[in-house]
């Protein structure tokens, strides 16, 4: 053997790996070349995701030398709370949420009569640059590991447990763009999935892109197991255009082969989103557009009532322009379901808490017209 004499600058300590970032068979692997077997993998994965322990002192049922090692090489980090406020129903609670390198992010929980939403974020920031979105107007910072994005989900079940309740749904829009992030969002959703701990059902599972073409395309080839959304906003290339700048990547053509090629090898459904912008594209013409795109397609529209952010002077359409649109789809044979965004009075839409907590707040101004 040759030893090398040392006389380089010091590396740089490795950082301790966050257990959560690692699904069920890469901890197994972690374990193994330590020397343990599937067994204690089991332990460790039960103690992290469905008793939730938080700290290493609570891995009471492993071995205490497999505990030393962890908590020598391993670090148990989950994101704390920054900033926190509820909706006046008292139903919605929004929660900035710091990260170990201090950056944060947006997850909202939606409790409902019968059960919880968790909205998730995937990026600091986003680089798909939506002009009406707060995120898209903060620009991108960086990818979230599948530990931050499991650490949201962590986060919002200790809150339930306090009064029983379980998280349902799992919706993938929050902050970024979850196929710019394709690897570490899917780890994070196959750790949700997994059986033996959090278990959610992959069908209460919904990601949302903007329409980045090789992910849907992986997507299906990958059948992963979650129902997919994609954000329209435009039915022709110039409206879709100018609303949502990643569109001049991936043109709504290329956008709606890769959406029928996820359709007819996952025979799944497609929810497409629209959120609709008074005098932008409410217009009748918008809307035929729109159902002749999707016409014959396995496909649901969701319209979404425009929330206003502070770097975006449009307002909402209102309840007829709504309706007519609607009925303009239905000719077409085509569903739609209008969402109301909750919260709208805790800034629940995407980055806007961040934008008012981290920026002073300043009133949109109006259009020009
Ligand atoms: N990046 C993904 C997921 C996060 S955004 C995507 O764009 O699909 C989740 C949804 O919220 C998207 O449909 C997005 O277009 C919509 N959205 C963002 N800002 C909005 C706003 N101010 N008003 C209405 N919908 C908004
Ligand atoms: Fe990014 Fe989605 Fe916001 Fe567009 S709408 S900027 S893709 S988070």
């Amino acid at each position: 053997m040759c030893y090398r004499s040392v006389t380089m600058q010091p590396m740089p300590p490795t950082p301790l790996v966050n257990l959560y970032d690692l699904p069920r068979a890469a901890l197994g692997e972690l374990l193994a070349g330590w020397g343990y077997s599937a067994y204690h993998r089991d332990l460790l994965w039960e103690a992290l995701y469905r008793q939730q322990v938080e700290s290493f002192d609570a891995l009471t049922g492993l071995r205490p030398d497999l505990v030393q090692a962890l908590r020598e090489r391993t670090r148990l980090e989950r994101p704390t709370t920054h900033h926190e406020v509820f909706s006046s129903d008292g139903f919605t609670r929004k929660l900035l949420l710091r990260l170990r390198d201090g950056q944060t992010v947006e997850t909202v929980l939606m409790r409902f009569k019968d059960r919880a939403t968790v909205c998730l974020s995937t990026q600091a920031g986003c680089a798909m640059g939506c002009v009406f979105c707060a995120t898209g107007q903060m620009g991108f910072v960086r990818h979230l590991t599948p530990g931050e994005i499991v650490g949201q989900v962590l986060h919002v079940t200790r809150i339930l447990r306090e009064t029983n309740e379980s998280l349902r749904n799992v919706v993938l829009m929050g902050m970024g763009e979850p196929l710019h992030n394709y690897d570490a969002t899917m780890e994070a959703v196959d750790i949700l999935v997994e059986r033996s701990g959090l278990a959610l059902a992959p069908r209460f599972i919904t990601l949302s892109t903007v329409g980045v073409v090789p992910g849907i395309r992986r997507l299906a080839d990958e059948d992963r197991p979650v129902q997919l959304a994609v954000s329209l906003h435009g039915a022709t290339e110039a409206e879709r255009g100018a609303l949502v700048p990643a569109a001049r990547k991936w043109p709504l053509a290329e956008l709606m082969d890769a959406c029928r090629y996820y359709s007819e090898k996952r025979k799944r459904r497609i929810f497409y989103e629209w959120a609709l912008i008074a005098g932008q594209n409410d217009t009748p013409e918008q809307a035929h557009a729109l159902g002749q795109l999707l016409q014959g397609m396995d496909a649901h529209v969701n319209v979404i009532p425009l929330n206003p952010t502070v770097g975006y002077a449009q307002r909402p359409s209102g309840p007829d322009a709504v309706r007519a649109f609607q009925d303009i789809l239905a000719g077409y044979g085509l569903p739609s379901t209008v969402r109301q965004r909750r919260g709208i009075d805790i800034d629940a839409g995407c980055g806007q808490l961040k934008a008012a907590v981290e920026r002073p707040r300043r009133a949109p101004q109006p259009t020009a017209s």
